[in-house]
């Protein structure tokens, strides 16, 4: 098994991380393998599933050229600053360059203990690491950017947590595991060099255009708000809520990143929390434009000094910066609904259009996927009425006569509309209860239900004899209102 490693990250100062290698596991089981995605990184999916691809995949086996590390970072946890987390159990193997030329972090996330750890155990367990390799597979096909998962293995060895489990490893991919809070260690530290060395660092590897800019550091600032800007208007496009959004689970990249007690919404409900680690209910469903405005405005403090050697000025540039956060939200969120309602056009009134629609989802309780695809089926069979289920009739029949005069006043080919709103309405999302059911075979050995969601999720807007069991909402003992880490 070869892999072509060029590790940018481990030629950065020693300081960025702690250099060890993964902790061998007892007995690595390979129990998916995700087959496209090693493809594309140029790397041979029959090679990883042999006994020595299975060894680097679970951390008994370095490959040639690897140079492993965990990488040291802060964050603020639930809005309180913690000046060191750092990887505590996930190992960066390195750097591969895909054959498109792009570069990826390969990660292994429940790869023992690091000098990050403090009293944690270095692990994960097969629940979780199998969650996150179904939702960011999803998430990647409904383009919206994330990392992603290359395999999940077994280790033979239990993770104590609830009770005993079996422990797992996932190989994580990303465009990088750079974080707001890796920012935030240097800037807590007042590493000047440190905090401009990774800065440049970031901008070459994820943002080349800010290196011609005026002010390289304040275009970084403003091109890391876009993107996350545009991640969350997709997020809330599908009704995902990250459940942890921590200034260290915010990827410099603008990659959704740290899936743990993530979720898709059900219902609407603009207040929806499931993480149960999330009591105050700060990471809401609605709440994470907000919040990730709040998390970029830390990012913001710590590049502060090198925006500009006057610190009045380079606090006005940073506020200009943070300023301009809503207005880029708001074009994104509207590009992403105006989708959903099959609008090509802009209008004034598109935004109380959305929230229009949204107030009459959530006074009836409606299905969040299920009434966006019930507005597709609407255009394409040209049905009057909207199937949006028996209590939600009232409030939206009003609001329906309101969306067919809008559109009424385009003139969009009706194949082209069609064909937007079927994108941007998928059938099928990872309903909680599918994925709790999932989870739940494949911990008592059983992995048919995890494939088959997976193989569903791959083509979320296709229409298959199957669909129906995963476009169902939970019926009420079914749902699901607590996810856990
Ligand atoms: P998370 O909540 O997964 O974003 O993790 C927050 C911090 O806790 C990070 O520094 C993790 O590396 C660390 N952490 C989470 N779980 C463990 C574990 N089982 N062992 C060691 N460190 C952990
Ligand atoms: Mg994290
Ligand atoms: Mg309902």
């Amino acid at each position: 098994m070869t892999f072509v490693f060029d590790n940018s990250y481990a030629r950065l100062p020693e300081r960025f991380y702690a250099r060890l290698p993964p902790s061998p596991v007892a007995q690595p089981d390979l129990i998916t393998l995700n087959v496209s995605l090693a493809r594309e990184l140029g790397l041979d999916p029959d090679a990883l599933s042999t006994p020595e691809g299975v060894a680097v995949l679970a951390g008994n086996a370095v490959p040639s050229g690897a140079d492993p590390l965990a990488m040291a970072y802060a964050g603020h946890q639930f809005g309180n600053f913690v000046p060191q987390l750092g990887d505590g159990r996930a190992i960066l193997l390195g750097e591969i360059l895909a054959p498109s030329g792009e570069r990826f972090d390969l990660q292994l996330k429940g790869a023992g203990r690091t000098p990050f750890s403090r009293a944690g155990d270095g692990r994960a367990w097969l629940g979780p690491v199998l969650r996150e390799y179904l939702i960011s597979e999803a998430m990647h096909v409904l383009g919206i950017p994330t990392t992603r998962a290359l395999a999940a293995v077994t280790t033979g060895e239990p993770v104590y947590r609830e009770g005993r489990m079996p422990g797992a490893v996932l190989t994580r991919v990303s465009r990088s595991h750079v974080r707001i809070g890796t920012f935030e260690y240097f800037a807590a530290r007042e590493d000047l060099d440190a905090l401009r060395h990774l800065a440049d660092y970031v901008i070459e590897r994820h943002y080349p255009t800010a290196q011609t800019a005026d002010r390289p550091y304040l275009a970084l600032l403003t091109e890391v708000i876009g993107r996350q800007a545009e991640l969350v208007a997709r997020w809330l496009g599908v009704g995902f809520i990250h459940g942890v959004m921590n200034t260290d689970n915010l990827s410099i990249a603008g990659e959704t990143i740290d899936y743990g007690p993530c979720a898709f919404m059900d219902d609407y409900h603009p207040g929806t929390v499931y993480s149960s680690i999330d009591r105050g209910g700060r990471y809401a469903y609605a709440n994470q434009p907000r919040i990730a405005q709040w998390n970029l405005s830390r990012l913001a403090q710590t590049l502060l000094p090198l925006l500009d050697e006057d610190p009045e000025h380079a606090l006005s540039l940073a506020q200009g910066a943070i300023d301009g956060f809503p207005e880029r939200f708001e074009h994104a969120y509207l590009d992403v609904f105006r989708a959903k309602l099959g609008l090509l056009e802009s209008e004034d009134a598109d935004g109380p259009l959305i929230t229009g629609l949204l107030d009459g989802l959530a006074e009836a309780g409606a299905d969040f996927t299920n009434s966006f695809s019930a507005l597709t089926l609407m255009v394409e069979t040209g049905e009057a009425a909207a199937p949006f289920g028996s209590d939600a009739d009232g409030p939206l029949t009003e609001w329906v006569g309101r969306w067919r005069d809008r559109l009424g006043r385009e003139e969009t080919d009706s194949g082209a509309r069609l064909e937007r709103m079927r994108r941007a309405n998928p059938l099928v999302i990872p309903r909680n209860h599918r994925v709790e059911e999932a989870l739940d075979a494949a911990l008592e050995g059983d992995l048919g239900p995890f494939e088959r969601l997976l193989a569903v999720l791959a083509n979320p807007w296709e229409e298959r004899p199957e669909t129906g069991f995963y476009r169902a909402p939970p019926e009420p003992y079914q749902v699901v209102r607590q996810t856990f880490c």
